[in-house]
């Protein structure tokens, strides 16, 4: 199979040497491609600025901004069999980009921000051929807005892990996740390392495209 899998933070520019990201780390979405290769598929790693080494037989396209982030899976998603949002696209940037370094003044100031495109939900549509999953970094209220969230953005799966635990998700080399599915069933994956939990999740992604094709067929 093929898998697209997006990973890492972006960087919504203010200036040419300022932006606004957040803490992804981008070890999730790498151990998620990492997972993918090892059971044999494909990879094409959509990935966001991180300090980790990309896995060697990955194809990486590097993106920065939310911006390139989007244009760079629209490019590529057609043709894939499994999709994999991983990444923490930032939810807003700065309305303007200023041209030259903002200059200090000493006085409070503002800054307008916009909300980004939401890549996953664009992926949404219906006439898609692809698995598509999504995941939600929530500090609260988990399920029901991970169930929300998979309706809201029509995917096939939505991958929910608590990130108010300090030992668990974000920068963590752990996690623990549920997976919920369009069906309402869900299942979780008890704590565990950053890679078996990708593993586990792969062959959760593998079965799930198999049976949408045997939907189709
Ligand atoms: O709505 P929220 O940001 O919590 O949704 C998280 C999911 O949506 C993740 O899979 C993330 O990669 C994706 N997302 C996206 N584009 C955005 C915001 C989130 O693809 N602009």
């Amino acid at each position: 199979m093929k898998f697209l899998i997006t990973a890492g933070p972006t960087r919504e520019p203010i200036d040419p040497v300022r932006y606004i990201s957040n803490r992804s780390s981008g070890k999730m979405g790498y151990a998620m491609a990492r997972a993918a290769l090892d059971a044999g598929h494909e990879v094409i790693l959509i990935s966001g600025p991180v300090q980790i080494a990309p896995p060697v037989d990955a194809r990486l396209i590097p993106a920065v901004s939310s911006d390139e982030m989007f244009d760079a899976v629209h490019r590529h998603a057609n043709g894939c069999d499994v999709c994999v949002m991983c990444a923490a696209v930032a939810d807003y940037k700065p309305a303007t980009v200023a041209k030259h370094k903002i200059k200090k003044t000493g006085q409070d100031m503002s800054l307008v921000l916009t909300p980004t495109r939401d890549i996953l939900a664009s992926l949404g549509t219906q006439d898609r051929q692809f698995l598509l999953v999504g995941f939600a970094a929530e500090t609260d209220n988990v399920d029901q807005n991970a169930l929300t969230k998979l309706r809201a953005k029509n995917c096939d799966i939505v991958v929910a892990n608590d990130v108010s635990r300090p030992e668990l998700g974000m920068e963590s080399d752990e996690n623990e996740v549920t997976i919920f599915f369009r069906n309402g069933e869900k299942e979780k994956i008890a704590r565990n390392s950053k890679e078996n939990v990708a593993r586990a999740l792969i062959k959760i992604f593998e079965k799930m495209r198999e049976k949408c094709l045997t939907k189709k067929s």
